[in-house]
């Protein structure tokens, strides 16, 4: 198979991880016989740096004539003092908006071999962690009307959601669910906002379509509750854009790794960008301590949603998981006995055992 990818290196360690996708890719299409075609783009700091602007309208052509999007990381202290429209994320806004991404699915994995790394009670996380938040992208309160009064001491925020907005979203969320465990927790503060009650009753009317997966509600602020009481009685969680965004942090950072932890955004089709959740961690930016799993995983991903690779991304899971059994560790995961490298080396193990 022939994939057309566009590659988004982006600031700080953005490059560095890219690469060590690259390499694995690489692999990949050794093993089965795959060609990946690169094109890469600038977004975020080091596009304003040549070009002025954080997401040049080149970029977003080449994403759209693309199969999928391979993004690192924008953003770090040199453009901090910028303002509004020239912030590098707002190339995050923009590649979101631009592409039509309205699915966000963040899974929330607890390897094993990292269970020291995570902040809950061991017996809470006894036969590991595996969930995936399905979050709502593009609609609610990030993209609705907000304003201030004349006299600018009174602001508001508008939340809107329509029915097709709702579905669309729904849809991927019982289909991921039907591919899983068929569990589904829909998250929503219907006790008191009039978008969420459209959101229930929405998810209710279109669980008929899938009777063999098992239905849940969950208001919000239980949900952030439960996530560190009872965090295995989840296993697909979808809600609206800002509780995603809040709950999507919430879930991954009881996994302890946040180097570990790939993403996804989605539309309809088959199109996807793939990204780790982590920032560009200027700190450590081009120092070869990177951990570029994220990044990695993210490839699996992008295998598996976009390109229906299933064992293609399997593999990928696997080498991670191997090179973790041999204890390799980059900085961030590392702990006592296991054995230390560099970006690049954790890249070449993670190939080497494609
Ligand atoms: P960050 O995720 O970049 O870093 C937080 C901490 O985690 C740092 O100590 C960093 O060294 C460490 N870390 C992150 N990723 C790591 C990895 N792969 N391996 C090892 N350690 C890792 O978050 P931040 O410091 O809040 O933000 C830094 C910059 O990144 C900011 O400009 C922010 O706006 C931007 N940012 C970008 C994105 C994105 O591009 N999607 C997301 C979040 C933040």
């Amino acid at each position: 198979m022939k994939m057309r990818l566009a590659l988004i290196p982006g600031d700080g360690i953005g490059p560095d991880i890219v690469a060590e996708a690259v390499k694995v890719m690489g692999a990949v299409g050794t093993k089965f016989g795959h060609k990946f075609d690169y094109s890469f783009y600038l977004a975020g700091g080091s596009a304003l740096d040549s070009v002025g602007v954080p997401l040049p309208e080149s970029t977003l052509l080449g994403c759209q004539d693309a199969e999928a999007v391979l993004l690192g990381a924008v953003g770090g202290p040199k453009w901090d003092h910028l303002a509004g429209e020239q912030r590098p994320e707002k190339a995050l806004l923009g590649l979101r908006g631009g592409l039509g991404l309205f699915c966000n699915l963040r899974p929330a994995l607890l390897y094993e071999q990292l269970s020291d790394a995570c902040p809950l009670r061991k017996d809470l996380i006894a036969g590991g962690l595996d969930i995936m938040v399905v979050r709502e992208l593009t609609g609610g309160i990030y993209f609705g009307e907000r304003g201030r009064n004349e006299h600018g001491d009174t602001a508001f925020d508008t939340m809107a959601y329509s029915i097709p907005e709702i579905e669309r979203i729904a849809r991927m969320a019982f289909e991921i669910a039907m591919k899983r465990n068929k569990k589904l927790m829909s998250v929503d503060k219907a006790n008191i906002l009039e978008t969420s009650r459209l959101w229930r009753s929405v998810v209710n009317s279109m669980a008929s379509e899938y009777p063999e997966v098992e239905v849940d509600h969950m208001y919000v602020d239980n949900a952030a509750m439960q996530l560190v009481r009872n965090p295995r009685q989840f296993d697909v969680i979808v809600t609206e854009n800002m509780f995603g965004d809040i709950l999507s942090d919430e879930a991954s950072m009881i996994t302890g790794s946040i180097g570990m932890l790939p993403s996804a955004s989605l539309r309809s089709d088959s199109f996807g960008m793939y990204e780790p959740i982590h920032g560009s961690a200027p700190d450590i930016a081009g120092k070869d301590l990177a951990n570029p799993i994220a990044t990695i995983l993210s490839v699996a991903m992008m295998l598996r949603y976009t390109f229906t690779l299933s064992e293609e991304a399997d593999a990928i899971e696997q080498a991670v998981g191997k090179v973790l059994d041999e204890g390799w560790r980059t900085g961030d995961i590392m702990s006592e006995g296991m054995k230390q490298v560099g970006t690049k080396e954790m890249g070449s193990l993670i190939a080497r055992n494609i």
